[in-house]
């Protein structure tokens, strides 16, 4: 057991019981935010930032509710023919007051908060139907919709058999759908993401591994791992050409998941020099 302190003065911090009790209270979420085990003496910006929080969790909890959050579409590109192939589902939070928010400025309290589940399930279920709809207009093409899937989803053990529903009740086959999970979250806790990979595998379900390359993954680990697909983080695209190594860097990664048998995706192609240097070092597929 580790403690997580939160400290407020009288009188300077507050003159009576409660204001001090509240005061301790938003310095013990800093103590918590700094990684738990440490204590933190409250200070008046703290209000702000705890009042800011609270609006975001209660805004959370009333959006999905509400039909603030929207799905927008990336596509994802055969770099050889330039024809589609895919597309990722981005979730975006349409506040009312602060208008179009992206997920970095929400999914962490909604991962501390729970609401993130609700979201996820909403996500999967929305994209799933979307991308059976795009299917309808494009049948000779076959198109993959990737779907991130965040850290405390991925611990919630009945994952798979929602994703089996949902298949069932959209009528996506498995094999179209790709879950997209970052490194941090592959390297927690081993044998059980080794079990929930497995599981999700067999519902013949893609996986990949997001922002390859910005993580802690081993070489030797990633072998064991039953993942397809690599999604090479943007920011070695946007090095490409600038600094003399990343040309060398994502030549490698290339070679390496190709040698492995694993669809390599670049990310964040922004023109087309970069589009044609990623092709010609052998990368086939690649997005915006
Ligand atoms: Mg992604
Ligand atoms: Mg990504």
């Amino acid at each position: 057991i580790t403690p997580s302190l939160g400290i407020s003065l009288y009188p300077v911090d507050g003159k009576d019981f409660d204001t001090l009790l509240r005061n301790a209270d938003a310095a013990m979420y800093k103590a918590k935010e700094a990684g738990r085990n440490a204590f933190r003496f409250y200070s008046s910006e703290m209000n702000v930032a705890t009042l800011k929080h609270l609006l975001m969790e209660s805004g959370l909890r009333r959006g999905l509710g509400a039909r603030e959050f929207v799905l927008h579409y990336q596509p994802l590109v055969d770099l050889r023919t330039g024809e589609i192939c895919g597309t990722e589902a981005l979730l975006r939070w349409n506040h009312p007051h602060r208008g179009i928010l992206s997920p970095a400025t929400f999914i962490s309290i909604a991962e501390e908060t729970g609401e993130i589940v609700r979201i996820g399930q909403w996500v999967l279920e929305e994209s799933c139907r979307h991308a059976v709809e795009f299917q309808r207009l494009r049948p000779s093409y076959p198109l993959t919709l990737c779907v991130n899937i965040s850290a405390a989803e991925f611990r919630q053990h009945d994952l798979p058999r929602r994703i089996a529903e949902i298949l069932e009740e959209t009528g996506l086959p498995a094999r179209q759908l790709k879950l997209e999970l970052t490194e941090s979250v592959l390297i927690h806790d081993i044998p059980s993401t080794l079990d929930m990979l497995g599981e999700l595998r067999d519902l013949g379900v893609g996986l990949a591994i997001d922002d390859f390359g910005t993580g802690y993954s081993s070489l030797s680990y990633l072998q064991r791992l039953p993942v397809d697909t690599l999604k090479v983080d943007r920011s070695f695209i946007a090095r490409l050409g600038v600094d003399a190594t990343s040309g060398p860097v994502l030549r490698a990664i290339v070679e390496m998941g190709n040698a492995l048998n694993m669809n390599v995706i670049a990310e964040g192609i922004e023109n087309q020099w970069q589009w044609d240097s990623l092709a010609d070092i052998g990368c086939r597929q690649g997005q915006g």
